[in-house]
């Protein structure tokens, strides 16, 4: 299937009279004829649905949509994609252990890492994506478990080498995990770069209505735990909790990571997705090979009549030529970045201010990639607990204005902005 069908009918084929569109099971718990029916599953020796809190069957529909789209072997949802990153890094890394990620990521992500992972013990160094192949090299130390990403940096719209950070990784027996929230799988794959884990805030382009916050982890199935078995304990020796039983070996290169991460993370911190989010975020896939292009389609058309009106300061976007991650952005995502610009105004953060007042289509939110265009000020909401050294080194200095443009009639949106401006 192209990427278009499976955004439609991946991950559910129903059956002689079943309903066509994938049932939403409201139920936290599922009946079984036996106790020994049930305690198979309790034991990961036969697979099937106990509990809501670890899994459910709409939300794995979905999962196993996205984990299609994405080129994976086997996908879970999450309530959120600050879930999914933490999972993500969690189920491979723990206390004592390091972590080495672009310094460019999404503000929630990086207070995750820095702040809160750190008090679990986890080290972190942060990498100038763009910094040489000597700085990454020494960034690396014998307990680094993972390397860590974004395809498109929100906001500083720095475009990942993820070929590099993969091919770095690997040549230290560790797995490069990609948040790919911003390109989604209708742009960029990851996994065909060599990312071995995708993360997604689904709340984004992926439900793309402002409907739900949720997220997604894919597993692309490639990375041999076994062949750096004393680097990932928790997926090549026993776990306790499970009887014993050793999640590379049961589940394989394809299974394992998924397994493992619902079978302990999701059954300890029951970060799972309502099913009722999953059945809307899985509304929002089937139209997004059709909304992304037109997302790009506008955000190209803002961006350059930004860059060419005289009281812009500066434009980021990786779809301008001219743009520093212009090359970068065709060879990995040929068809298109996203939908997401930064700019600047000659009258710096004060302008910025008086500049956003006076928007009427464009909506002041903290949010970004939907359908709606909306606008924030990332130094004054969700950069806000960041130092001004630290606004820097992620590329989102006080005047960065960040702009999602949205599926509306571009015209509309040009003219909200020169209104705006004037
Ligand atoms: C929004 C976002 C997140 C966090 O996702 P939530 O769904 O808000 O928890 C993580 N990564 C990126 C790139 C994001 O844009």
């Amino acid at each position: 299937m192209e990427r278009e069908t499976m955004c439609i009918q991946a991950g559910y084929s129903p059956k002689n009279g079943e309903s066509r569109m994938i049932p939403i099971i409201q139920s936290t718990t599922f009946k079984y004829d036996t106790s020994e029916d049930m305690g198979k599953l309790f034991d990961l020796e036969a697979s099937g649905y106990f509990y809501t809190r670890l899994q459910n069957p709409t939300n794995d529909m979905v999962a196993a949509k996205l984990a299609a789209l994405e080129g994976g072997t086997a996908g879970m949802l999450t309530s959120s994609g600050q879930a999914a990153n933490f999972f993500s890094v969690f189920n491979i890394a723990t206390c004592g252990d390091h972590i080495v990620s672009a310094s460019t990521i999404y503000g929630g992500t990086f207070n995750l890492f820095n702040v809160t992972m750190r008090k679990m013990g986890i080290e972190f160094t942060f990498v100038d994506p763009d910094c040489s192949d000597e700085e990454l090299e020494k960034a690396f130390r014998p307990n680094t478990k993972a390397v860590f990403g974004e395809t498109i940096a929100n906001p500083a719209l720095v475009v990942f080498d993820i070929e590099r950070f993969a091919k770095a990784a690997h040549a230290h027996g560790v797995p490069l995990i990609v948040d790919n929230t911003f390109a989604t799988p209708i742009n960029c794959r990851p996994i065909e770069w060599g990312a071995d884990i995708v993360t997604h805030s689904t709340t984004k382009y992926l439900d793309g209505h402002d409907a739900t916050v949720g997220g997604a982890i894919i597993d692309g199935g490639k990375f041999d735990w076994m062949a750096h078995a004393d680097k990932f304990p928790g997926l090549t020796t026993p776990d306790a909790s499970y009887h014993g039983i050793t999640y590379a070996e049961k589940f394989g290169l394809g299974g394992a990571f998924i397994t493992k991460c619902t079978a302990q993370l999701m059954r300890d911190f029951g970060s799972i997705q309502a099913p009722m989010n999953a059945f809307l975020l899985n509304l929002g896939i089937e139209s997004l090979a059709v909304r992304v292009p037109r997302h790009c389609e506008n955000a190209q058309k803002v961006a350059e009549y930004l860059s060419g009106h005289d009281k812009v300061a500066w434009v980021t976007y990786p779809g301008l030529p001219g743009d520093k991650y212009y090359e970068r952005a065709k060879k990995y995502m040929p068809n298109g970045t996203c939908g997401v610009i930064s700019f600047g105004l000659k009258g710096g953060r004060s302008a910025a201010e008086a500049f956003m007042k006076k928007l009427k289509v464009a909506m002041i939110a903290t949010h970004v990639a939907d359908a709606h265009t909306c606008i924030l000020h990332p130094a004054n909401s969700t950069h806000r607990q960041l130092t001004d050294e630290e606004l820097i080194a992620g590329g989102v200095g006080p005047d960065l204005i960040r702009l999602s443009v949205g599926i509306e009639n571009v015209n509309d949106i040009i003219a909200d902005i020169e209104q705006a401006l004037a």
